[in-house]
């Protein structure tokens, strides 16, 4: 549920929420903002955007309602979890799985059915709403925002799934320790506000909060070296390996997009940049220092990924797949072709700022005066969109 608010209505709104409600204020931007005493008056031409997640949940129904208010049909959610396709089943293992295909509700099942097929819900006795109240908490601490939204938990998760099964990770580690990873992957970016480092952890067990604080980017280079240094022992039966490597597999999920089919991964890269250009446009009109990767008049598109997969996704996955060689393909390949693309987009775009700043050159000399007014031959190349 979204309204446009002003300042006056919105302090009342908040007062009226029940203790169980979750109210999230954007901006006009869409970025989420803090509710406090020190918010900049709107007008009717620059309105926040408040959101209100969950009902009023003091009664016994508690999962149904939230459910309900979130717009969700639990029994036809409960019958369509048994309904799922073998076919599907089969996908959802695989990382050429497309995530854009499925609607939040229909993500909630699929999530469901990866607790099952990997005999979660038998071995741990989990009883089905108990995993269903546990998700709509989770769906409903994911914020509205361009990339680390709950879509971005799902791929992140799924990615996981399908880590698991191409390693055949069941026949090498505990079930406990394959649910903490599923688990950690789910929660990994609760409550993400759309600013680094900005997000809160969630976590419940000590592990699964080191494996969330593992996704932090800070911390890259400090767990890839830690996995380097064990991978020529690498023992499964010995807990501390099996934690770094629980680490880097999360790691690997996290930054796993351009692991997938092109179609499914460049939507992802478009949203990520909108996300870095809200900070840094945010950055800026605050007068704070601005990340260079983040900076719209610094990075595009293929430049920031270039060096994304270089320097930091190919160093790491790299590793993964000398663990388990049979990643290669899997993982390793589809990179290597998403590099060769935003290569020659790279190239692309240089070509077509040297066209202009040549044309540039030969028209100003004669007409000083009014420059736009003359076509650039390189004018019919499409600025790429982000
Ligand atoms: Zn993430």
């Amino acid at each position: 549920m979204g309204a446009f608010v002003v300042t006056d209505y919105l302090f009342r709104a908040a007062a009226e929420a029940g203790p169980h409600d979750i109210l999230k204020l954007y901006n006009t931007k869409g970025n989420i903002i803090n509710i406090s005493p020190q918010l900049a008056p709107n007008s009717p031409h620059s309105c926040y955007k408040l959101e209100v997640v969950a009902a009023d949940c003091n009664s016994e129904l508690l999962g149904s309602d939230l459910a309900v208010a979130l717009g969700f049909d639990l029994s036809s959610m409960e019958k369509s979890s048994l309904e799922v396709s073998e076919e599907v089943r089969q996908y959802l293992k695989t990382p050429t799985f497309d995530n854009w295909q499925w609607e939040d509700a229909e993500i909630m099942v699929l999530l469901q059915v990866m607790y099952t097929d990997l005999d979660f819900i038998s071995t741990f006795n989990i009883e089905l709403d108990v995993l269903q109240q546990f998700l709509y908490e989770v769906y409903r601490r994911y914020n509205n925002i361009p990339f680390h939204n709950f879509k971005h938990c799902f791929c992140v998760t799924q990615m996981m799934y399908g880590l698991i099964w191409l390693t055949d990770l069941r026949s090498k580690i505990d079930s406990v320790d394959l649910l903490i990873m599923l688990t950690s992957a789910v929660c990994h970016d609760l409550d993400h506000t759309g600013y680094n480092n900005a997000y809160q952890i969630n976590a419940r067990t000590e592990l699964a909060l080191r494996c969330i604080l593992a996704t932090d980017m800070t911390r890259h280079t400090e767990i890839l070296n830690k996995f380097k240094t064990i991978l020529p022992v690498f023992d499964f039966s010995n807990k501390d390996h099996r934690d770094v490597l629980m680490m880097i597999m999360i790691k690997v999920s996290d930054i796993s997009n351009e692991a997938r089919p092109m179609d499914v991964a460049e939507p992802w890269l478009d949203c990520l940049l909108q996300e870095f250009f809200n900070q840094s446009d945010m950055e800026k009109l605050e007068g704070l220092p601005v990340t260079p990767f983040m900076d719209r008049d610094k990075v595009t598109k293929p430049s920031s990924q270039t060096g994304f997969i270089r320097f930091v996704l190919f160093p790491l996955f790299i590793e993964l797949a000398n663990l388990f060689p049979c990643l290669e393909q899997h993982i390793i390949d589809p990179v290597r072709k998403a590099l060769d693309y935003y290569t020659e987009m790279e190239k692309a775009l240089e070509r077509e700022k040297q066209n202009r700043a040549q044309s540039e050159k030969m028209v100003k000399p004669s007409t000083s005066k009014e420059p736009e007014a003359h076509p650039e031959p390189g004018g019919t190349t499409k600025p790429v969109n982000l």
